[in-house]
C-alpha cells in the first residue's frame, strides 16, 4: 500500500499532488540532502497505480543520491515522476509542466529537476517559467539542452578504462561489442565506437532503427531477442532497466557489462552472480553520469566547458580505480560504489552543526 511505501522507505520527503490540468499524479522524492539540494530528473509515463508511480521516485531518487555520491558533485537525490493516464501534448502537457514547476518552486530549493524518460530540454524551459531549480534547459535558454551526447561521451570514456582493466589494453580495434538499445545515447554511443575500430554488433526493440543505423555506419543488426545469443567482448545495455537477474546472467556470452541504461540489476544479488561467473560488471550509474555532470556543471555551478569536458574524460578514471579497488578488496564493483558513495555521504553529515 502507500502508506507502506512511504513507511519503509529511508528518503527524507516524498511529495505528491493530483495535477490540476490533467489527470496526472505528479510525486517527488527527495531521497537525501545530506551532500547538497536533492537533483535528478523527472520522469513522465503511465503506471498501473499511484502506488506503483511513488515506488518508482522513491528507486530512482535514491540511486540519484548514489550517482551524485560518487560523482563526487554536492548534491543529493531525488526525482519526479509525473503519471500519466497517456503522454500529454500541446497545453494539457504545458500545464502539467508548469504545474511541476510551481511545485519544485514551492519546495524551495529542496528539490531541483532536470530531465528523464519522455521529458526533454524543451520541456525544462517550460518548467523554468516557474521555477529556477532546474537544469538541462534548451541551448538556447542558456541550459545544457539535451544531456545524451555527454552522458554517451562519459559512458565511452568509462568503456575504454574497463576494457583496458579487464583485457589489458585500451585498444578498441576488433574489439567486439554489443551496444542494445540504439536510442539517444546508445546510437552515438554505437558511432563512436565504430569510429574508434571496434566491431560493433547492435540491436534495438525498434527493429528497423537497429537496421538503419547498423547500414549507414557500416555495423551489424541483430533481432532484439538475440541479444543473449550473441558472443561478444563487451555487452553495452542502453534500453531498458532490468535485463540482468538470475535468468539472463548465466546466459551471457561476453566478459564485460558496461552501458548507460538506468537499473540494470534487477536485485543487489545480481552484482554477485556477475562476479560469480567471472563477468566484470560497470555499476550503470558510474558509467552514465555524463549528462549529469555536464548539465549540473554548466548550469548550477557554473563550470567553464574546459571544466565540464575534463569532468566527462574523469569518468574513465573513476571507473578504472573503482574496477582496481573492487579487484584488490575482493568485493564487486556494485559494493565498492556503494561504499565509495555511503562514505561521502556519511563524512558530510560528520561535518554539519
Ligand atoms: P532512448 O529512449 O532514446 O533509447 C532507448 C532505445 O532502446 C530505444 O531505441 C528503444 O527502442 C530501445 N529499447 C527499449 N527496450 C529495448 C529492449 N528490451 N531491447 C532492445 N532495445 C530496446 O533512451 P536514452 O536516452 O538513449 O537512454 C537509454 C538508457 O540510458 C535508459 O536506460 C536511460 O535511463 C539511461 N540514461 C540515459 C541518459 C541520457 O542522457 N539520455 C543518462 C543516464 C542514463
Amino acid at each position: 500500500s502507500l502508506e507502506e511505501l512511504v513507511d519503509s522507505w529511508d528518503g527524507e520527503a516524498t511529495v505528491m499532488r493530483r495535477a490540476r490540468s490533467t489527470d496526472a499524479l505528479i510525486t517527488i522524492g527527495v531521497h537525501s540532502t545530506a551532500l547538497g539540494p536533492a537533483a535528478g530528473g523527472c520522469r513522465m509515463r503511465t503506471y498501473r497505480s499511484s502506488a506503483a508511480a511513488v515506488e518508482d521516485a522513491h528507486r530512482l531518487a535514491t540511486a540519484m543520491t548514489s550517482k551524485l555520491a560518487v560523482c563526487g558533485l554536492p548534491f543529493g537525490g531525488g526525482k519526479a515522476v509525473l503519471a500519466v493516464p497517456s503522454i500529454p501534448e500541446g497545453d494539457a502537457r504545458r500545464d502539467l509542466l508548469l504545474e511541476l514547476g510551481e511545485l519544485v518552486e514551492s519546495l524551495g530549493g529542496l528539490y531541483i529537476t532536470a530531465p528523464d524518460m519522455n521529458t526533454s530540454d524543451v520541456d525544462m524551459d517550460v518548467v523554468a517559467e516557474r521555477t529556477s531549480h532546474v537544469f538541462c534547459r534548451t541551448a538556447e535558454s542558456g541550459g545544457c539542452g539535451n544531456p545524451a551526447p555527454a552522458t554517451a561521451a562519459g559512458v565511452e570514456a568509462g568503456l575504454r578504462a574497463a576494457i583496458a582493466h579487464v583485457f589489458g589494453s585500451d585498444d578498441l580495434d576488433g574489439r567486439r561489442v554489443l551496444v542494445q538499445g540504439v536510442g539517444a545515447v546508445g546510437e552515438r554511443l554505437a558511432r563512436r565506437l565504430t569510429d574508434d575500430g571496434a566491431d560493433v554488433v547492435v540491436c534495438d526493440i525498434d527493429e528497423q532503427r537497429a537496421d538503419h543505423l547498423a547500414r549507414r555506419i557500416g555495423v551489424r543488426a541483430i533481432p532484439a531477442a538475440a541479444w543473449l545469443d550473441e558472443e561478444c567482448d563487451v555487452f553495452a545495455p542502453c534500453a531498458a532497466g532490468g535485463i540482468l537477474d538470475e535468468g539472463t546472467i548465466p546466459r551471457l556470452r561476453c566478459r564485460l557489462v558496461a552501458g548507460a541504461a538506468n537499473n540494470q540489476l534487477r536485485e543487489r544479488a545480481d552484482a554477485d552472480r556477475l562476479a560469480a561467473r567471472g563477468i566484470t560488471w560497470v555499476p550503470d550509474y558510474v558509467l552514465n553520469s555524463g549528462g549529469v555532470l555536464k548539465g549540473v556543471g554548466m548550469e548550477l555551478l557554473h563550470w567553464p566547458p574546459e571544466e565540464v569536458a575534463n569532468r566527462l574524460q574523469q569518468v574513465g578514471e573513476d571507473v578504472a580505480s573503482l574496477l582496481r579497488r573492487a579487484d584488490t578488496e575482493g568485493q564487486t564493483p556494485l559494493a565498492v560504489a556503494e561504499t565509495l558513495a555511503s562514505d561521502r555521504i556519511d563524512a558530510a553529515r560528520a561535518t554539519r552543526v
